[in-house]
C-alpha cells in the first residue's frame, strides 16, 4: 500500500462536508471559506505514544481521544469547531491499525459535525498531531486574560475520574468494578462541552478546558488575567464514582484538584451575571459548579481547617493537604 491508497482509504474515504470547507483532501492545501462577521479559531495538539497514551491502546481509543482533546480547546474558547488537519506519524502501515485508528477518528468528528481537510502521514515513532478550526462571532471568542475582581469562578461538570483512570483502571478491583466502563469512558472517550458554547459567549469573562488539572488550569487564568483565585475546597464536584472506588476523600480530591484530563471547563463569570446565567443554565438543563471567587492578587488561595486563608503552591494541593490531614 503506497501513501496515496493508504490517504484515500483511511482518511479521504469517509471525510464529510461542511459549507465552509470549499475543497478539502486531495490538493497541497485545503480551502476554508470564513462567513463574514466570524473570526476563526485555530487550535493545534500532539499525542506521542508512551507519553500521552500507550501504545498498546486500541487505535480507536487514540484516535477518539485525539479528536475530543482538540474540540476540547475550541470549547474552551467558546468557538464551534468545522474542521480538522491529521499529521500522523506511524512506524510501519498496519492495515489493522489503520482501520480502527480512522473508525475511531470519523466516530468522534461526525458526532461533532467536523469535517477532516487534509494532513500529513510520514514514518517514524507513533504520534497524532491535530490541527483544529473554529469559529466564534468577531470578537466573541472568550479568553484567558478576561476575568475581574470578584468574578464568580466555575466548573462545568464533576472532576477527577479521568485522573483516577490513568492510575487505577488496570486493578483488579477497579477491572471487575460496574464502573469500569464509565472509568474507561472518561479516560479513552473524554466529552467536550461544546454545549457551553453559547452560555460562555454569553456570560463569561475569561474560561480554559482542564486537560492539565484544575488547579494548574485555574493558575492559568489566574495569570492571564493577572488575578488571584480563592477556592472553597468544599464546592469542588468530585466525581461520584470516585466516592464509591477511591476510599480516601483526601485522595478523591487530589485526583479532582491536579488530575487533569478531565475537558471539563473552567471559567469565570461576573457577579452580577450570576442570576441570569443561573436561569439561563437551569432552561437548558445544565448543571455547573461554582468553586470560588477572583480577587485583586497573584495566585490560588483556600481556607485551612482554622479558617485562615493558605495559599496552594505549584504542587499546592501538598500544601493544602498536609494543613487538613
Ligand atoms: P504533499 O506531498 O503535497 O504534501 P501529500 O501527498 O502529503 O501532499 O497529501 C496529499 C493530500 O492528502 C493532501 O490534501 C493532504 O492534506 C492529504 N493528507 C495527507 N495525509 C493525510 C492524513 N493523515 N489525513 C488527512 N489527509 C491527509
Ligand atoms: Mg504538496
Amino acid at each position: 500500500m503506497d501513501e496515496f491508497e493508504l490517504i484515500n482509504s483511511y482518511f479521504k474515504a469517509r471525510a464529510s462536508k461542511r459549507p465552509e470547507v470549499v475543497y478539502g483532501i486531495g490538493d497541497d492545501c485545503a480551502c476554508l471559506h470564513i462567513p463574514s462577521e466570524q473570526d476563526l479559531l485555530v487550535s493545534m495538539d500532539t499525542l506521542v505514544a508512551d507519553v500521552h497514551f500507550l501504545s498498546t491502546w486500541d487505535p480507536y481509543d487514540i484516535a477518539y481521544k485525539a479528536v475530543m482533546v482538540n474540540i476540547s480547546d475550541c470549547a474552551a474558547m467558546a468557538a464551534a469547531p468545522f474542521a480538522m488537519m491529521l499529521a500522523l506519524t506511524i512506524p510501519q502501515p498496519d492495515e489493522y491499525w489503520l482501520a480502527r485508528f480512522s473508525e475511531g477518528l470519523f466516530d468522534a468528528l461526525e458526532l461533532h459535525h467536523v469535517a477532516l481537510i487534509g494532513g500529513d502521514t510520514t514514518r517514524g515513532p507513533l504520534s497524532v498531531t491535530l490541527t483544529v478550526h473554529g469559529l466564534a462571532p468577531q470578537g466573541q471568542a472568550v479568553r484567558r486574560n478576561g476575568a475581574k475582581p470578584g468574578d464568580l469562578i466555575y466548573v462545568s461538570g464533576a472532576l477527577g475520574l479521568a485522573a483516577f483512570g490513568v492510575n487505577h483502571l488496570s486493578a483488579p478491583d477497579v477491572l471487575q468494578s460496574v464502573h469500569q466502563p464509565l472509568i474507561k469512558k472518561a479516560l479513552h472517550h473524554p466529552t467536550p462541552r461544546t454545549d457551553m458554547i453559547l452560555l460562555l459567549r454569553e456570560y463569561a469573562s475569561s474560561a480554559i478546558d482542564i486537560s492539565d488539572g484544575l488547579l494548574a488550569d485555574l493558575n492559568h487564568l489566574c495569570q492571564n488575567s493577572g488575578l488571584a483565585a480563592f477556592i472553597d475546597m468544599p464546592s469542588i464536584p468530585i466525581h461520584p464514582i470516585l466516592q464509591h472506588v477511591q476510599s480516601s476523600r483526601q485522595q478523591a480530591l487530589k485526583f479532582a484538584l491536579t488530575g487533569g484530563d478531565d475537558y471539563e471547563l473552567c471559567f469565570t463569570i461576573p457577579s452580577q451575571q450570576e442570576e441570569s446565567f443561573l436561569n439561563a443554565m437551569k432552561s437548558s438543563h445544565m448543571r455547573c459548579y461554582q468553586i470560588g471567587q477572583m480577587r485583586e492578587g497573584r495566585g490560588l488561595y483556600t481556607l485551612n481547617n482554622r479558617r485562615q486563608y493558605v495559599q496552594l503552591g505549584a504542587c499546592g494541593y501538598q500544601h493544602f493537604g498536609q494543613e487538613n490531614d
